[in-house]
């Protein structure tokens, strides 16, 4: 536990919460440790992803365990990665049942790059991922499609709109992620971030929440939907 406490703060991680999973090393310690699907290693090796950031240290294997997490790190600090990969473990495969990942993040660029992340980490796993912008979804045969897919990306009000008009579903959603979640609970976006968390309606619902900020207010918000999370800050705290 010493050991541990070290070389957390040698990579200036700190968490808040009870029984946290101890931070990795390597990628190549998931195999062993959370039986990392090959293809995903295969991939990490690919995309040249040779160590782990800090916040893929800690936040990797907190999401493996299944637990809900507020992550805060810099930009540019590999988030995205830190959610995608234990998400991605965690759905297997393509599985028809509807969308069972959610990524929510305040703009389409940010959407874009979400996916771009996604596309490099999903090689050879035909995962069905629809990324909703202002017009793809909107005709009856893409709706009627809607069941095939399995990870959806939005910003909120886009969501919003799909929901209300497009038949969209999120029943079966088991991975909520809001990224850049300072924005998005912030007053311009919170309604249409509540009313998309009230169409989560599975039990199984995760909820994950990544940003390079997270302002008390947001916190307290958080903590108040949020069951038993572990809150993971690298770097000076609002850095
Ligand atoms: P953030 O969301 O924290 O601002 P991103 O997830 O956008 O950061 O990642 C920033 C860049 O770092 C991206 O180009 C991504 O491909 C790259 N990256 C992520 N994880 C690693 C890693 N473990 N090793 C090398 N590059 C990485
Ligand atoms: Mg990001």
């Amino acid at each position: 536990e010493e050991e541990v406490n070290i070389y957390r703060k040698q990579n200036r991680i700190r968490i808040y919460g009870t029984d946290v999973p101890h931070p990795l090393k390597t990628f190549a310690e998931l195999s062993d440790r959370f039986k990392l699907r090959k293809y995903l290693r295969k991939n990490l090796d690919e995309a040249g992803y040779n160590e782990p950031t800090p916040i893929q240290k800690q936040a990797v294997p907190i999401m493996l365990h299944a637990r809900e997490i507020m992550a805060c790190a810099p930009t540019g600090s590999g988030k995205t990665l830190a959610y995608l990969l234990p998400i991605l473990q965690d759905l297997k495969g393509p599985a028809k049942e509807g969308f069972r990942a959610l990524f929510i993040c305040p703009t389409r660029e940010l959407a874009q790059q979400i996916h771009r992340e996604l596309k490099k980490l999903c090689q050879s796993k035909p995962f069905k991922i629809c990324v909703l912008t202002k017009t793809n979804v909107s005709n009856d045969n893409v709706a009627a499609s809607l069941q095939n897919f399995d990870i959806l990306i939005s910003t909120p009000l886009r969501l919003v709109h799909g929901l209300q008009h497009e038949s969209i579903k999120l029943s079966s959603v088991r991975h909520l992620v809001l990224d850049e979640a300072d924005k998005l609970l912030e007053l311009g976006f919170l309604e249409q971030v509540d009313e998309i968390m009230a169409s989560c309606t599975n039990d199984n619902l995760q909820k994950a929440l990544f940003s390079a900020t997270i302002p008390s207010g947001v916190e307290a918000l958080a903590k108040s939907f949020m069951k038993d999370p572990v809150r993971v800050v690298i770097g000076a705290k609002n850095a």
